[in-house]
């Protein structure tokens, strides 16, 4: 068996991947993946609903100052940028009429070239949103998957397309999103920056951690 497979099957049963049984609401999801770009899971987490409780959708944003939205993601890592991405974001989707809920449901190669169109919108966010409000079954490369991936020697380059391959080619179709999940928590638990390889379930399989790949 691959690691990938077996991050798979350790948080099979993780609550975490509750997550892929609800769709979320796409400009939610698409704001605040925005806001979690270089910021910590607990200030996204603050930041966000505190951006919510102001905001109920684009027509909201684009009425405020830029200052206003300024002061509303201050904390957020690149705070001043962030506000003009989801500003400028705002503005494409009220002018050009764009329904985000529909453009989910498209296929997924149509719905992501449409999602990175928009300002402040790179693969990873395109990603998250196809995954969580698109139900799509992909695998949006953070940091601790793009972390782990390296490390287990699956593919020899950090580009963004180049580790998601190499996810995809891990595991079954149907398992892209639980893999993205999977790779977060084992992240979180393990395979931190400073990484735990002594308590490590894959580390027979793990060149850094002295496996039989290296
Ligand atoms: S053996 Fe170490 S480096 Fe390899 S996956 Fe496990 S924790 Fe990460």
């Amino acid at each position: 068996m691959n690691p990938v497979m077996r991050i798979v099957e350790l948080y099979e049963d993780h609550p975490i991947m509750e997550r892929l049984d609800r769709r979320e609401d796409p400009f939610r999801v698409l704001i605040r993946t925005i806001i979690s770009q270089r910021t910590r899971d607990t200030v996204t987490r603050r930041v966000s609903e505190r951006f919510f409780e102001r905001f109920d959708g684009p027509e909201d944003v684009i009425e405020a100052d830029l200052e206003e939205i300024q002061e509303i993601l201050r904390g957020a890592g690149l705070y001043r940028q962030k506000a003009r991405w989801i500003r400028a974001c705002c503005e494409r989707i009220v002018s050009e009429g764009i329904d985000l809920s529909e453009v989910v449901r498209r296929p997924v190669e149509e719905a992501r070239e449409t999602l990175l169109d928009l300002p402040g919108v790179g693969p990873k966010t395109a990603d998250v949103v196809l995954l969580f409000a698109g139900g799509h079954d992909i695998c949006p490369v953070d940091v601790h998957v793009r972390r782990i991936v390296g490390r287990l020697g699956l593919v020899d380059s950090r580009d963004y397309d180049d580790v998601q391959r190499a996810v995809h080619e891990a595991v079954p179709e149907g398992k892209r999103g639980k893999a993205h999940l999977a790779l977060i928590q084992f992240g979180r638990e393990i395979c931190r920056s400073e990484p735990k390889c002594e308590a490590c379930p894959v580390r027979p399989l793990c060149p850094t951690g002295g496996g039989e790949r290296g």
